[in-house]
């Protein structure tokens, strides 16, 4: 539908590598032959399910056709461009720095290579302002945990203003959100904003009431906070009080089998109470979404008028990690877009 494109959005939760088209990783596939990987192995399409473990799987394929500096700045350039061509007009991409010895990527290089990719697209005008959230990977403990936000700190200070925060993600399944206390504290007092993935699975309700208190910047998903799905009043209260806004991803939960079908999201819960709402897409490589995509399902799913969507899309403004003449900036465009869309 042609409202949802020209719609401006503002897209907060997108990993790099789950970001990846299907256009994009032809590319990649045809580059390296041997590896023997075919699309089925890299994108779960419509009307398919996976576990979350087989999602964490196709991560796996990805990041081996996804090694060096070369690849990393193709694909990361292929993606914000993308998404500007779905209407983004702000793009906060996260990504977890990765090692590679065959192919000499270093984590350095890693984050340094996405920043090329962000600046070649502003210099090629690309319609849209894009920052980046240094992503920890929980799978690997508290010690890379540190080193990452060390990293990332230090990017924070040399990169202009693009590297504003850190996230925390995973397979939700392995480790414990208290072994990585500490280097997100730190984090946080560096000034670095916290994005957290939260109760993504229901055994998670205990880290979630310890990581809450820190309190993250912004929730990823947060599927299990509420009592309703087994989790409590006291993490919906933390949640509200502390005005944390949580980022919601219709298609990637359904798809990953979090939640049972589009109608039954916890959107619904979290949007009556008018709690401070995000649609992003997750993975849309992975998923086969886009973000115009995503509104649109949120609409027809929970009979939102065009006006409220519009209000979603304008309200995810406050909810960046952009600085305020930026956010200002957007309010400005989203202003001038409301009376030749809307
Ligand atoms: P990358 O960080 O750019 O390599 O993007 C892929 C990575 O993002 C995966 O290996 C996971 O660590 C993380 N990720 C992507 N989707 C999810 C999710 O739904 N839950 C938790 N972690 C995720």
């Amino acid at each position: 539908d042609v409202f949802y494109r020209q719609l401006p959005k503002v897209e907060l939760h997108a990993h790099l590598n789950g970001s990846v088209s299907f256009e994009t990783m032809e590319t990649l596939i045809k580059r390296k032959p041997h590896l023997n990987i075919e699309h089925s192995m890299t994108a779960i399409r419509r009307g398919q399910r996976r576990s979350l473990d087989e999602c964490f799987q196709v991560f796996k394929v990805i990041h081996q056709l996804v090694d060096s500096e070369e690849d990393i700045l193709m694909v990361a350039k292929a993606v914000i461009q993308e998404f500007a061509a779905d209407g983004v007009k702000y793009l906060e991409l996260r990504s977890t720095p990765r090692e590679v010895t065959e192919t000499g990527l270093t984590k350095q290089r890693y984050i340094e290579t996405v920043l090329e990719a962000i600046r070649q697209c502003k210099q090629e005008e690309v319609d849209i302002d894009v920052r980046f959230l240094v992503a920890v990977d929980r799978r690997h403990g508290p010690v890379v945990a540190m080193e990452t936000v060390k990293l990332a700190e230090d990017f924070l200070l040399s990169s202009d203003g693009v590297v504003v925060g850190l996230d925390l993600s995973g397979d939700p399944t392995v480790g414990h959100g208290k072994n990585l206390l500490s280097a997100l504290e730190k984090a946080k007092n560096c000034g670095l904003k916290l994005a957290l993935h939260l109760s993504e699975v229901p055994s998670q309700r205990d880290e979630s009431e310890l990581l809450l208190n820190l309190p993250p910047d912004r929730i990823g998903h947060g599927t299990f906070l509420h009592p309703e799905v087994g989790g409590s009043d006291s993490l919906v209260d933390k949640v509200c009080k502390q005005n944390i806004p949580i980022e919601m991803c219709l298609t990637s939960n359904v798809k990953g089998q979090t939640v049972p079908s589009y109608d039954k999201h916890h959107f619904q819960y979290w949007y009556k109470r008018g709690h401070a709402c995000v649609l992003c897409t997750d993975d849309k490589g992975v998923f086969c979404t886009d973000l115009s995509q995503e509104y649109q399902l949120a609409a027809s799913t929970f009979g939102l008028t065009q006006e409220a969507v519009w209000m979603l899309s304008q309200q995810a403004i406050g909810y960046t990690f952009a600085p305020e003449p930026i956010k200002q900036r957007l309010e400005k465009k989203w202003a001038e877009l409301k009376q030749q869309i809307l």
